[in-house]
């Protein structure tokens, strides 16, 4: 199969032009490697702009469509290399090529020649489908949005104002990923509570108390570190009995980038809001959503009322279940506060549920879920998942497989429909979140698509010398949850990827429906069946037996409502920050009146979570997405559970939702995919029962 790459002549050669990682040795390597895809991306633009005739799919959108696959391809892989290559030098060239590649993709947003030479084409007369028109549409809706039909001065304005977005945007996220921050633990005697493994990865040994027969102590050798990067921190907030060394914890966490970012967070909103201004906006919340199916800052508001009122009567009552189940316990721990709340929530659903979350590790070790969510991503969607033992790869902790569709009615039943790439543990230098990335961009007939997972689940270890301290990495149920949830893209950007434009492809959807099919991934995790299949003990074999299994979905539907509350705070954080005027705002009393408004916890002085809340630089004013996008995957989700005799798994339904809803990628509006799914609009009703424990709990 002829690949996209090789439909145009670079200037600079460069041995596997799809896999920027095959030769990564130096920062130079990564720079030619970019300079190809920019190289060839030009050249596309040119062989559009130097048509003359009636302008064609053929002659216009065609190299319109490759020029924006190669800058998207560069633009990926980057970002990948940025977040997980072992060389600092090239994670240092790989972040520097993402503002290159950032300020060329701005250009081409900016270019006044391709805006008319796009408008130019007669779909009428070119025999156009709906997709292609849709396409177009966008295309040049996305140029009115960049300012391509200002004048000359507001485009140059324009085009000074996204750069120093793009590097202040960099700036933000390089300083939080940097950043970690530890603290040493003064009283061994704190640690009590974290799981036992937590404490020998750390040196820490339970001993028979000599002054106390029947209890244990804890004992060190060496003064015990803890750094805030998520293994370390969660298990503490989690956990830790101490509320001194959880308070510890948490303010070394909500300090990260702190104070480096408040500055640029404040430089990034006053760059946007002059940007939104530029464009004929009120605010960067009104921009930022235009293009999105929210449509306007003023319907988020009523979106986000809407989600309160259906949680607050259940959050009052969680909270003051809560509050009296610490008061029997531990009066002097009132009143709790934001660092006691994972602590308490964790106690609470040991105590009503009789529901350990340590209980269930054993049953989750990484490679067993790992395998269990390939088999069920590959019952689910029709496909199956065949390691690439030969791929290359940026580091050898990085898996490969290849996707095989085994849908009987597709044309493409028994091939290959993509590759993925699962780099799933820490790593020194590696990026601190979990995400799927995009890495090749599918085009129909000429390029299938490759996209990543970068994970930081627990890293399984063995030790030849003595078995019995072999290191299963067991996850924490909540990692399993976002396994699912990440893998929920990663089926998205593969299905969705193969469509005839590649600026369609994949996940390319309005931004605020992408976290839908990975929040829907998530629902299936409640199916006792579907998890027995791989929740197998790690030493015996056992499946996770079902009685712990249904007090486990009980258990963590508790706290829902008050969760729910928590996310529409940071959404409401995330508009009012982009829709508040940028001078004389105050990041600090904004953030306090979101807690005191929608949290039932005190505040804790000297959180200055916004420092490092990246979804800031990402999501910008629109963090309501994940919200939003519960809620039609809840009604999603409700259509795998209609009484009848399949199980939950109903290979029909899933079929349909394959077809309808991830194999368009963004050749429709999804409002149309979600009304195709489901056959009509989106309710409140499955979010409502969702939080009132209707749903998923027996
Ligand atoms: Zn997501």
């Amino acid at each position: 199969m002829q690949g996209v790459v090789e439909q145009v002549k670079p200037a600079v050669e460069v041995q596997d032009p799809l896999h920027i990682w095959t030769a990564l040795h130096s920062a130079d390597e990564a720079k030619a490697w970019v300079e190809h895809h920019l190289a060839a991306s030009r050249a596309c633009i040119s062989e559009l702009l130097a048509v003359t005739g009636a302008r064609t799919l053929e002659n216009t959108l065609v190299p319109y469509d490759r020029a924006g696959w190669h800058l998207r391809m560069a633009g990926s892989q980057s970002g990948v290399m940025f977040m997980v290559h072992p060389l600092a030098e090239v994670r240092d060239a790989a972040q520097q090529l993402s503002q290159v590649i950032g300020a060329e993709s701005v250009a081409l947003s900016l270019n006044l020649d391709v805006y008319h030479a796009l408008s130019a084409i007669d779909i009428s007369t070119n025999a156009a489908d709906a997709a292609t028109r849709y396409y177009i549409e966008r295309a040049l809706l996305g140029y009115r949005l960049s300012g391509v039909d200002k004048d000359e001065p507001t485009r140059n304005r324009i085009r000074v104002l996204a750069d120093r977005m793009t590097h202040l945007s960099m700036s933000f996220s390089r300083t939080v990923q940097d950043d970690v921050r530890s603290i040493t633990i003064d009283t061994v005697a704190d640690l009590l509570g974290l799981p036992q493994d937590y404490l020998t990865r750390h040196g820490v040994r339970s001993v028979a108390s000599p002054a106390a027969s029947g209890t244990m102590q804890l004992e060190a050798d060496t003064p015990v570190t803890l750094t805030t990067d998520p293994p370390e921190m969660t298990p503490v907030m989690t956990y830790a009995a101490s509320p001194q060394l959880r308070r510890r914890m948490y303010l070394a966490y909500n300090d990260r980038g702190y104070p480096a970012n408040k500055q640029v967070l404040l430089d990034l909103l006053s760059a946007r809001e002059e940007m939104a201004a530029l464009l004929g906006f009120r605010s960067w919340a009104d921009l930022a959503t235009v293009d999105q199916m929210m449509g306007s800052a003023a319907n988020m508001r009523t979106f986000l009322n809407e989600v309160q009122a259906a949680a607050r009567e259940t959050a009052q009552h969680e909270f003051a279940e809560l509050e009296a189940f610490v008061r029997d316990r531990d009066p002097g721990a009132l009143p709790l506060t934001l660092s006691d709340a994972r602590y308490w929530e964790e106690q609470f659903r040991r105590a009503h549920y009789d529901f350990d979350s340590q209980s269930v590790r054993p049953y989750f070790p990484y490679e067993q879920v790992e395998a269990g969510i390939l088999a069920t991503a590959g019952k689910l969607f029709g496909v199956s998942f065949v390691r690439a033992e030969n791929a290359a790869v940026w580091s050898p902790a990085v898996k490969t497989f290849d996707v095989i569709d085994n849908d009987a009615s597709s044309p493409d039943h028994g091939a290959p429909v993509g590759r993925i790439y699962l780099d799933m543990h820490p790593r020194e230098g590696k990026s601190k979140w979990f995400s799927e990335c995009s890495l090749v961009c599918g085009v129909l007939g000429l390029q299938l698509p490759e996209a990543s997972l970068v994970c930081n689940f627990p890293q399984p270890k063995r030790d030849p010398d003595n078995p019995q301290n072999d290191d299963a990495g067991l996850m924490q149920y909540s990692d399993v949850v976002t396994c699912f949830h990440e893998f929920g893209h990663l089926m998205h950007e593969v299905l969705g990827g193969r469509q005839r434009w590649a600026g369609q492809s994949g996940i390319a959807t309005e931004g605020d429906f992408v976290e839908v099919p990975s929040q829907m991934l998530e629902e299936f995790f409640e199916d006792p069946e579907l998890v027995r299949t791989f929740a197998r003990h790690y030493q015996t074999g056992e499946p996770i037996p079902h009685d712990v299994f249904a007090r486990m979905v009980r258990a963590s539907a508790h706290g829902r409502a008050l969760g729910t509350l928590t996310q529409v705070m940071y959404a409401t954080y995330s508009l009012d920050t982009h829709d508040k005027r940028a001078a004389g705002l105050d990041l600090d009393a904004l953030l306090r009146a979101g807690y005191d408004r929608f949290s039932f916890y005190e505040f804790v002085d000297g959180n200055r979570m916004y420092a490092a809340f990246t979804h800031l630089v990402g999501y910008t004013s629109n963090y309501y997405t994940y919200l939003y996008d519960k809620v039609m995957a809840l009604e999603f989700f409700a259509e795998f559970k209609q009484p009848g005799p399949e199980t939950l798994i109903d290979s029909a339904t899933a079929m349909r939702y394959r077809r309808e809803v991830l194999e368009p990628g963004g050749s429709k509006p999804a409002r149309e995919l979600v009304k195709s799914f489901l056959g009509r609009e989106v309710s409140m009703s499955a979010l409502r029962r969702w939080i009132s424990r209707e749903f998923g709990a027996q």
